[in-house]
């Protein structure tokens, strides 16, 4: 048997079932028929790159030390950016102690993952200089109908090994819908296309084993969900016009050693105070400097939910103009959330309760808030700000903004990152039912892990619907 697993980069679940109700899926169509179709939820920040190690190591990816696909290295002083060039060191990056699902599986192979410990040169089929070439190519020119056809003959080359060599497992990603919703919004009919290629991609998969007589397990997911934006706040010109020494991509090696502003998707960002200090410190340590910094984020339309970590387990959450309320975990790992000045998650009235909610395991943690504007925003608010690579300030971005304005090769009509409903809701399709119940990525792992008769060899944050 092999199992697959497709990454449609950006794919919201309603993009996939309009497709399907279009008639342009059939092959989507028949396993959301035969097998199973369900809405769980990503991880903040919702972005490709920290998005994907859910599936590949069931954990969080700030316990993994990926706070963002842009984040500040306070030990070197030096800003990183998985966007470009540094793609090559995220391996690096991760920390060691959690085995990728390669690792587990050594006759793995992949396309595009922004993560590959574990597998050899040959096991991936993105291996050579020319093909990084190529990508890099349509990436940079912004040219889509271009990348859609390179990305069908990758489609092609990818089932080709499939049916050749037969690999336990197999992962591919395939980054259309994410290039055609932003460009383009997520609604517009050219995403169609980008689902297309990830459609004959199944259909050509389910044709081989057919002929083949040969079982396979198509298991379909996204990183993160996608959202139309029509303003954007670039947080880190508007913090240097208000005086503040700023560092920002492209321009990270000068510009000052106040705050490193390090957006990702372009919905979320890091906030990094006192460049000079190679140690992140709580909240309370830079409160009385850096709280006129909080309340001017806060006057700003494009902020949602500003983050100040108090400590391991401790978050203070600021809605804008909703107030703020403190977000913990006890030792024995129960979630508690405490309004102090308002209900910024708005919980408390969806729970009926007075001023706070307490006991909650991770299962009741996502029940609460699976449905609110702010998915699993409890566990995945401390998932991230304990990261010990992330911000002092963490910002996630309102309905209809982002945080960044230049410096990128598409203009951003769509966007993701934040903790936001339409960003973190993400598709997952199977050729086969769940006996459990999926909630978010991190479970995809324990149960790709299950369907390869293995068990996860060191404490993860994931749970197997397999
Ligand atoms: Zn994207």
């Amino acid at each position: 048997m092999t199992v697959v697993l497709l990454i449609a980069d950006g794919a919201r679940p309603d993009t996939l079932t309009r497709a399907i109700a279009s008639g342009r899926a059939p092959a989507l169509a028949r396993l959301a028929a035969e097998g199973d179709e369900r809405v769980i939820t990503s991880v903040f920040p919702s972005v490709t790159g920290p998005a994907y190690l859910p599936f590949l190591t069931g954990c969080h990816p700030g316990r993994l030390g990926i706070p963002g696909i842009r984040w500040w290295h306070r030990s070197s002083r030096r800003a990183r950016s998985y966007v470009g060039i540094e793609a090559m060191v995220a391996d690096r990056d991760l920390h060691p102690d959690h085995p990728m699902l390669f690792e587990s599986v050594p006759q793995a192979i992949a396309a595009l993952s922004p993560f590959n410990r574990g597998l050899t040169r040959t096991q991936r089929l993105d291996g050579s200089a020319a093909f990084w070439l190529r990508l890099a190519w349509h990436h940079f020119r912004g040219d889509l109908p271009g990348w859609l056809r390179f990305e069908q003959e990758f489609a092609a080359a990818f089932t080709r090994r499939v049916r050749e060599e037969r690999p336990p497992f197999a992962m591919l990603a395939l980054p259309g819908i994410d290039k055609c919703s932003h460009r383009f919004g997520h609604e517009a009919f050219d995403v169609l296309h980008a689902v297309e290629v990830v459609d004959a991609t199944v259909a050509q998969l389910q044709r081989d084993a057919d002929r083949a007589g040969r079982t396979i397990e198509i298991w379909i997911t996204s990183d993160h969900g996608h959202a139309t934006v029509t303003a954007h706040d670039d947080l880190a010109e508007h913090l240097r016009a208000e005086g503040y020494g700023v560092r920002a991509h492209p321009w990270t090696m000068t510009g000052g050693d106040d705050v490193a502003v390090m957006v990702s998707g372009n919905a979320m960002a890091h906030l990094y105070l006192d460049l000079a200090s190679r140690e992140r410190h709580g909240w309370d340590h830079h409160r009385a400097r850096w709280s006129p910094l909080v309340e001017w984020l806060l006057r700003r339309e494009s902020l949602d939910l500003v983050l100040l970590p108090l400590g391991p387990d401790r978050c203070e959450v600021h809605g804008r103009e909703r107030g703020m309320a403190i977000v913990s975990r006890a030792d024995d790992g129960h979630y508690g959330y405490r309004m102090v000045t308002g209900d910024p998650l708005g919980l408390l009235a969806t729970a009926g309760r007075a001023s706070a909610l307490d006991r909650l395991d991770t299962a009741a943690a996502h029940a609460l808030t699976a449905d609110t504007e702010h998915p699993d925003a409890l566990v995945q608010i401390l998932a991230l700000t304990n990261s010990s690579r992330s911000g002092e300030i963490l910002c996630s971005a309102a309905p209809g903004w982002d945080f960044r304005e230049r410096y990128e090769p598409i203009p951003h009509r769509s966007c993701h990152g934040a903790l936001h409903r339409e960003q973190m809701r993400v598709p997952l399709l199977m050729s086969h039912r769940a006996s459990g119940i999926p909630r978010r990525t991190v479970d995809l792992y324990p149960s790709l892990l299950t369907a390869l008769g293995q068990r996860p060899r060191t404490p993860i944050d994931g749970i197997s619907f397999r």
